[in-house]
């Protein structure tokens, strides 16, 4: 019987990986040039509010290319300098807006804003998943994002404590700015885990498909590239 080794998606990351289909590279819009066979997402980032071209408008519009599979990071940032409740707010739940809109997942990022972040959630209910990327929180503020339906994202830095905490549904392992490979880190995470790293692999790509790739499960072409 022919085995396939699924491929890890690397949901959020700053480079283009080498193999298209890999990763979802996050994006704002005046940087949106889409490459062939590469998965974006797209977002209006707090510590650019006001900056040229990073408008809803353009978002919008970015938002209709085929290679977008995601909404962000859109985020609350107590430390940006936008006001939160004047502006961050008002221009996070525009974006989910958005994402629900265009049925994409949202890549959220969040700092010491998650009282408020969940009061949006109240506010918009959302049906597509919202996913904290990059988290770095204790198991405690872990567990209150899991109870209110969140996903949680990891990158190279995080308590260990924490990502045993985190069921593998609601997981998703990401590069973010590191160099270090999302190979070495999925590797990491299975050893922190104790299971096989195959078997890891296997949930994160249902994870993927199930957020990602909702009703495309079907078209192999369109999942992450397989490493065969
Ligand atoms: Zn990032």
């Amino acid at each position: 019987m022919e085995t396939t080794r699924i491929q890890l998606l690397d949901i959020h990351t700053h480079r283009l990986p080498e193999a298209p289909g890999t990763a979802v590279v996050s994006v704002c819009p005046p940087d949106f040039r889409p490459e062939t066979g590469h998965l974006y997402s797209v977002g209006l980032h707090p510590w650019h509010i006001g900056q040229e071209g990073h408008t809803l408008e353009a978002l919008e519009a970015a938002l209709r290319h085929p290679q977008v599979v995601a909404v962000g990071e859109a985020g609350l940032d107590r430390l940006a300098g936008a006001p939160l409740a004047e502006v961050q707010v008002p221009l996070f739940e525009a974006q989910a807006r958005l994402a629900d809109e265009r049925e994409l997942p949202l890549v959220i990022h969040l700092v010491k804003c998650l009282p408020e972040l969940l009061a949006a959630r109240r506010r918009l209910r959302p049906q597509v998943p919202w996913i904290i990327h990059g988290f770095r929180g204790k198991p405690e503020l872990a567990a209150e994002c899991l109870r209110h339906g969140l996903y949680l994202s990891f990158g190279e830095h995080y308590r260990a404590e924490t990502l045993l905490a985190v069921p593998t549904g609601r997981l998703f392992l990401e590069t973010d700015e590191s160099a270090v490979p999302i190979g070495t880190l999925h590797d990491r995470a299975a050893a922190l885990r104790g299971i096989p790293p195959a078997d890891l692999c296997q949930d994160l790509a249902e994870n993927a498909a199930k957020c990602f790739f909702p009703g495309k499960a079907a078209e192999p072409s369109i999942l992450p590239a397989n490493l065969g």
